[in-house]
């Protein structure tokens, strides 16, 4: 991509490369060179720049720390054959990052700025991209309120940083989950629909007690009558009925916009898929799983792209999913998102940037 905003760069000393191991990536746990930062205040984007990871000073009173004005995303650059780099839907991403960002009183970020910081940076951070099979560059664009004052309002300072973290073949094994009918992720006219810090602090707690049952995730279900299923951990979930796909609406304000699922809903409809966006009950999922006509069940989101669920607790009883053939609607739209993603077949939806 051609690229007009002049970043000043920092360059590291010391590259922390050579001593990367790529074949033992633990996900999330090794990060690059660089970082690219930009500084909200009196109103505006400045000191745009480019520099060395590394830790940032905080004051004890940063109102991010104490009231959770911070927002995040989460998208991924892949290497061809060609060894070139390939960036998937970031377009996407910044415009919502900037949905979140009015949700929680934040600034938008100028699509100038996400881009050219996020391109810049993988230019110049090019070589940690791994060239492994399956393996990934993740990257992590976030804001967060930098005003140093305890009293709950809006910050007048923010921090934008994207930093990037070199991923394994992420094999995702088939998933557990389990309804939960007692905690909530979110609520109509709350925060579900923004990627911001506090909805994931929630979590946790149902999420580990969950797992000390022996599930990998939840599949949460509405806030007011825990009737109808959600999503997923960090996955936005679909259910393969009868020959349908169906899956909840993103208008509710609950459901967080993936865009795993907004990439996975247009190749079923450039398939003529049968697609419902609607929310399926729980009552619904327990017959199709007695009666035998739940076909799939799997997660989407950015890490895994798709999360096979082989195993659902519903209202206190384990039900194992049948296994799926090979040309299975899951299994079909994973091997034409990662073959679009590492640019091995053609990109009808113009969802690729080259850097
Ligand atoms: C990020 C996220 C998703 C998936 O979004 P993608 O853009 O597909 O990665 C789904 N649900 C929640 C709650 C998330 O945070």
């Amino acid at each position: 991509m051609k690229t007009s905003l002049a970043i000043p760069v920092v360059s590291t000393k010391k590259s922390r490369l050579p001593e990367t191991d790529f074949s033992n990536l633990v996900f999330g746990k090794t990060i690059s060179d660089h970082m690219f930062v930009a500084d909200y205040k009196n109103g505006e984007w400045t000191d745009l720049r480019i520099e060395p990871f590394a830790p940032l000073e905080l004051s004890p009173a940063n109102a991010t720390l104490h009231y959770g004005q911070s927002i995040f995303e989460g998208l991924k650059a892949y290497r061809n054959e060609e060894g070139e780099v390939l960036v998937f839907r970031a377009d996407a991403n910044w415009s919502r990052m900037n949905e979140s960002a009015e949700r929680m009183c934040m600034p938008s970020i100028p699509e100038e700025i996400f881009m050219e910081g996020l391109v810049q940076l993988l230019e110049l951070d090019k070589d940690w991209v791994p060239h492994a099979k399956g393996s990934s560059l993740y990257i992590r664009p976030y804001m967060f309120a930098m005003d140093n004052y305890i009293g709950v309002k809006p910050s007048e300072t923010y921090k934008f940083i994207i930093f990037t973290c070199p991923v394994g073949n992420y094999y995702s094994k088939p998933v557990s989950v389990k309804v939960e009918t007692e905690f909530t992720r979110a609520t109509e006219g709350g925060t579900g629909a923004a990627k911001t810090a506090g909805n994931y602090a929630a979590s946790l707690y149902p999420a580990l007690r969950a797992q000390k049952a022996g599930y990998d995730q939840l599949l949460w279900t509405d806030g007011k009558s825990h009737s109808k299923i959600e999503e997923s951990g960090t996955m936005n979930v679909m259910f393969k009925i009868n020959g349908t796909i169906i899956t909840a609406p993103i208008n509710s304000g609950t459901i967080l916009k993936g865009i795993t699922r907004n990439s996975v809903l247009q190749l079923a409809k450039d398939w003529n898929q049968p697609v419902e966006e609607r929310f399926l009950t729980v009552s619904e999922l327990e017959t199709a799983l007695i009666e035998g006509t739940l076909e799939e069940a799997f997660g989407t989101g950015t890490a895994a792209t798709i999360a096979h669920i082989e195993r659902i607790q519903v209202n206190g009883k384990d039900y194992i999913l049948p296994q799926k053939p090979a040309d299975a609607f899951s299994h079909r739209v994973l091997a034409e998102l990662d073959g679009i993603k590492y640019g091995s077949i053609e990109d009808p939806h113009h969802w690729i940037i080259k850097i």
